[in-house]
């Protein structure tokens, strides 16, 4: 009996853990779309070719499928950055199993090597792809009291779960769309509009995530029930922050297959 209580104990901080930080398949999946969208025609062809032909959306979701396999456990920590509030990512203590930009950056360089093996140039491409995803996911850099709102217990609907997956998955399930309908659905932007969201760096992207992260911890209180109201008042951050996620991924792959 206590052993059968210990493995459903397990169980369900393993199911909490592995539920924890994975941002919709569908929001990767808009990132992937819009992004293969704005590709110069040099990146197109030169991802085409290391990725067989495969779409960014397709493989936007790699970063998270590969958290089943053991092997692949040092990547944990690649998809997120918690730190505190009042602090400056450049200012904050950095962890020791890394971080979503250690994560970017270090993807980068190993996409960009050619005489890195092809296998793992397309690991890491496959990688980058998902963590610029998780870049623009708020609550993926939050504080680290609450491990991103992973610890603030609110309910959806009157089901319990936590902050941090009411924006890795409620609000988008909520909104019903497949990633192709959502990524359509997207509003309009001109050209210049485009590059302006596409200015800066990863440093300038982590602190705007960081400043919706904080207003969105001040938008809730613990326990409270969220639901219709909730969305109708968020749904275009998050909307936004699918978009920039697309726009920059193309600029940053852009960048790197020049
Ligand atoms: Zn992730």
């Amino acid at each position: 009996m206590k052993n059968s209580l210990l493995v459903l104990l397990l169980l369900s901080v393993h199911l909490t853990f592995a539920n924890a930080i994975v941002w919709s398949k569908t929001g990767h999946r808009v990132t992937g779309e819009l992004a293969q969208k704005h590709l110069s025609r040099k990146a197109r062809k030169a991802i085409f070719k290391l990725l067989d032909g495969e779409s960014l959306a397709k493989v936007s979701t790699f970063g998270d499928d590969i958290k089943a396999d053991r092997k692949y456990k040092e990547f944990g920590a690649w998809h997120y950055v918690n730190f505190p509030a009042d602090q400056k990512y450049a200012d904050s203590e950095p962890s020791k199993y890394g971080d979503i930009m250690i994560g970017i950056t270090t993807c980068i360089s190993k996409v960009k090597d050619k005489n890195n093996a092809k296998e793992d140039r397309v690991f890491y491409l496959k990688l980058l792809v998902h963590l610029i995803g998780d870049l623009h996911q708020p609550m993926h850099v939050g504080r680290l009291e609450d491990k991103g709102g992973n610890d603030i217990q609110v309910q959806w609907f009157k089901r319990g779960t936590n902050l941090h997956r009411v924006w890795d998955s409620h609000m988008i399930d909520e909104y019903g769309m497949n990633y192709t309908e959502l990524t359509a659905s997207l509003p309009r932007l001109t050209k210049k509009q485009k590059k302006y969201i596409q200015q800066g760096t990863i440093y300038h992207w982590v602190e705007e995530s960081q400043d919706i992260a904080n207003r969105i911890y001040e938008s809730v209180e613990i326990g409270e029930n969220l639901s219709y109201r909730y969305n109708y008042v968020w749904w275009s951050t998050a909307e936004k922050q699918l978009q920039k996620g697309g726009l920059r991924l193309a600029k940053v792959l852009n960048d790197i297959f020049q």
